[in-house]
């Protein structure tokens, strides 16, 4: 079994010279896993979608004050089908549960989501019938992050946590790499 090759290693005028190549460039060697992982942790792709108050505290991110394109996270994509990351923002009710499902499933592979405040991640103040009690019972959360609200900085860090966690979870081989894939579910099918 070769060696996988997990570091990048640049290489000055000692570099060997291959073919034609001018004696003197760089040398970048990685693995194709490595280059994937990078390339999508560092242009996550956030799906338009703010529940409450929490989610004025997600706008700010994007100013100019906070500047969420410092990295790469900038692009908030109007469909589901242009992202690749959910920020919950805001307590989720009962009623936009199946809603906020459809929307999910409609998001291609790979995806993350993050439950932004202390309502989307445990129902927060909200301890009644008509709010869900976390999140995670209608999709899966990658990061959670505290306060009411949380602050653009607290965005920020769980952001930076997600890229952490997606740089490390490499993918297996080829046919693991799903650039994309579409699993539209009928409503019927999210109330079931
Ligand atoms: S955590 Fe606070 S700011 Fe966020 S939705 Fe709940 S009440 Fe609003």
């Amino acid at each position: 079994m070769p060696k996988r090759v997990e570091t990048v290693v640049l290489h000055d005028s000692s570099t060997p010279v291959f073919g034609d190549v001018q004696k003197g460039g760089s040398v970048v060697l990685t693995s194709v896993e490595t280059l994937i992982s990078q390339a999508r942790a560092n242009s996550l792709w956030p799906v338009t979608f703010g529940l409450a108050c929490c989610a004025i505290e997600m706008m700010a991110t994007a100013g100019s004050r906070f500047d969420i394109a410092r990295f790469g996270s900038e692009a908030f994509r109007a469909t589901p089908r242009q992202a690749d990351v959910m920020i919950i923002a805001g307590r989720l009710s009962k009623k936009m549960a199946p809603v906020l499902r459809q929307i999910y499933d409609q998001m291609p592979e790979p995806k993350w989501v993050i439950s932004m405040g202390a309502c989307a991640s445990s129902g927060g103040v909200y301890n009644n019938y008509a709010i869900v009690q976390g999140a995670d019972q209608v999709v899966p959360v990658d990061v959670y992050v505290p306060g009411c609200p949380p602050s653009p900085d607290a965005l920020i860090y769980a952001i930076l946590k997600l890229q952490e966690k997606i740089k490390r979870g490499r993918a297996k081989s080829f046919a693991d790499l799903r650039l994309t894939e579409l699993k539209p579910r009928t409503i019927e099918e999210v109330h079931a």
